[in-house]
């Protein structure tokens, strides 16, 4: 059989039997057999497991057994079993995602196959369930079998009364995604944030998913609200963080929208905005993420213009 793998932007695609099958969007994950999984204590229970090119992952552990908020790609299946299994000898008996993109939710199938309940919003099960095309990617995703569907979904909120703590889950509206849901450990006092907040650089914000740079904004002034100053953030992507960073995160996307917008009521094109390089100074910060400076404006563009 015919079979290879190649990278398509920061994409995965797998041309299997003549199938283009991609595996999207891919928040980095070139090396996504390969990176080191890393488990970090952080309190009550709670533990950061981190692979560079992929979704951070929280596991919560305790006499409720294990409880789990992202699951990365089906390859790493494995090895977060076996990482939470040096934590706990209880079974992983809920995973959560935090969004349907196949860095964070990619585990499913295996974790939904090994007897976990599977739990998300409303919409990550929805675009699971069905072919979904990304324009930005310029590829399409097939749909995820059963097993990798969420059994539990919820529309705005709920709770999760486990491990001697209150996780309260709330739903982002159109932010990174349609479906983005963040993890607030009432005691731990640490805070999921998926990927409406990242700490890579440039943010990509998947228009095609039903994202927005205003729910972007919003759903950042709704973790503030939610954080206290010692809460302990887990980012979608990168290192731990605190509300500070947030703060910080969503001023320079608010900066970004106020240039943008600028450039569009002078009435300038795509082509316009892009060509003024309204954010050249952010690349000294951001410039290292796989978004590039002129695809973030250009998603700003569309974001704010619906074009
Ligand atoms: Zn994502």
């Amino acid at each position: 059989m015919h079979r290879f793998v190649r990278s398509v932007a920061a994409g995965i695609a797998v041309t299997f039997a003549g199938t283009v099958w991609v595996s999207l969007p891919s928040e980095a994950q070139q090396s996504r057999e390969e990176g080191e999984l890393t488990v970090t204590a952080v309190r009550g229970g709670l533990h950061f497991l981190v692979m560079p090119t992929a979704g951070n992952l929280a596991v919560s552990v305790g006499p409720d057994g294990a409880f789990v908020i992202d699951d990365q790609f089906a390859p790493m299946v494995p090895r977060i079993q076996a990482a939470v299994a040096k934590l706990t000898d209880q079974p992983v008996r809920y995973v959560l995602n935090t969004h349907w993109h196949s860095d964070h939710a990619g585990g499913n199938a295996g974790f939904g196959r090994a007897g976990a309940t599977l739990v998300a919003h409303e919409n990550v099960r929805a675009r699971l369930a069905t072919e979904q095309e990304s324009r930005f990617f310029k590829v399409k995703v097939p749909p995820a079998p059963a097993e990798a569907l969420p059994v539990i979904t919820f529309s705005r909120s709920m709770a999760f009364h486990v491990n001697g703590d209150t996780v309260r889950i709330e739903h982002i509206p159109n932010a990174h995604t349609d479906g983005d849901a963040v993890y607030y450990f009432e005691r731990a006092d640490v805070l999921h944030t998926g990927d409406v907040f990242v700490r890579y650089g440039y943010p990509f914000i998947d228009l095609d998913s039903g994202g927005s740079l205003a729910g972007m904004i919003a759903g950042l002034d709704r973790l503030m609200q939610i954080a206290g100053p010692d809460t302990v953030v887990i980012p979608g992507h990168g290192p731990l963080a605190t509300r500070d960073d947030i703060r910080q995160f969503r001023d320079r996307l608010a900066e970004a929208q106020k240039r943008v917008r600028k450039l569009i009521a002078e009435g300038k094109g795509l082509e316009e905005v892009i060509a003024a390089r309204p954010l050249a100074d952010f690349d000294a910060e951001w410039g290292r993420s796989f978004i590039r400076n002129d695809q973030f404006v250009a998603t700003i563009y569309r974001s704010e213009t619906g074009a």
